[in-house]
């Protein structure tokens, strides 16, 4: 049986391996924004959460996406994604 490697990335939030299909990707933008990357092919430099608002706030309380990317993250940003993932 041959074994497909898949791509794991840790969750910022609960900092456990995951496929990297199930988490959703922050990046930082060329510009030096950050955006919630949709596509997960965006240029940037990225950080990946589980899809769950308990993962995204322990990141943000920890100031582990800020440490991740490198740049503060506006509160707007973070608002929008917990929009995100609390209709989803
Ligand atoms: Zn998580």
């Amino acid at each position: 049986m041959k074994v497909r490697k898949v791509p794991m990335r840790m969750c910022l939030g609960c900092q456990e391996m995951k496929p990297k299909k199930e988490l959703i990707r922050i990046v930082r933008t060329p510009e030096g924004s950050v955006e919630l990357d949709a596509t997960g092919r965006r240029n940037g430099r990225g950080a990946y959460l589980c899809p769950q608002i308990g993962c995204l706030r322990t990141a943000v309380k920890a100031r582990r996406i800020q440490k991740a990317l490198g740049v503060e993250v506006a509160p707007d940003l973070i608002t929008e994604l917990e929009g995100k993932l609390a209709t989803s």
